[in-house]
């Protein structure tokens, strides 16, 4: 069971760094694939990824929340959303993104959808001409 990535991600990269195994990617092209993504065929579920995220987007695949109640202020990172972000990464780059919705506390997100896409990404997608 691999670890993946959920809409909580808002390509921040500091999980790309610890990864050992070199499995996480930044989506391209943007606008369709927003987030980053972990090679499920590739991932050895050592868990480094979880800490470094500052937005809490990682998860084992079996842990990926259903029902996720969000804190209140942070973004949901999915293509059909239209709010607009503008960030920093890890390394102090800049990140802007137009596919986001900033979230009400208390607002109850299903996230699972997220390890489909995330699958999608190198079974059919860029990804997977990128391996
Ligand atoms: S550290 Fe978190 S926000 Fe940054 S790319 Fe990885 S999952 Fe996305
Ligand atoms: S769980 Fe480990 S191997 Fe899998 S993406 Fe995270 S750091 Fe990489």
């Amino acid at each position: 069971m691999p670890h993946v990535i959920t809409s909580l991600c808002l390509r921040d990269s500091g999980c790309v760094e610890v990864c050992p195994v070199e499995c996480i990617v930044p989506g391209k092209p943007q606008e369709e694939w927003p987030l980053y993504y972990i090679d499920p065929d590739t991932c050895i579920d050592c868990g480094a990824c979880v800490p470094e995220c500052p937005y809490a987007a990682i998860f084992p695949s079996d842990e990926v929340p259903s029902a996720y109640t969000a804190k209140g202020g942070e973004y949901l990172n999915r293509v059909g959303f239209t709010g607009h972000y503008e960030g920093t990464n890890h390394h102090g780059e800049a990140v802007v993104l137009n596919t986001v919705k900033q979230l009400a506390a208390g607002e109850v997100v299903d996230l699972t959808d997220d390890i489909q896409r995330n699958a999608d990404y190198f079974s059919k997608g860029p990804g997977y001409s990128a391996r």
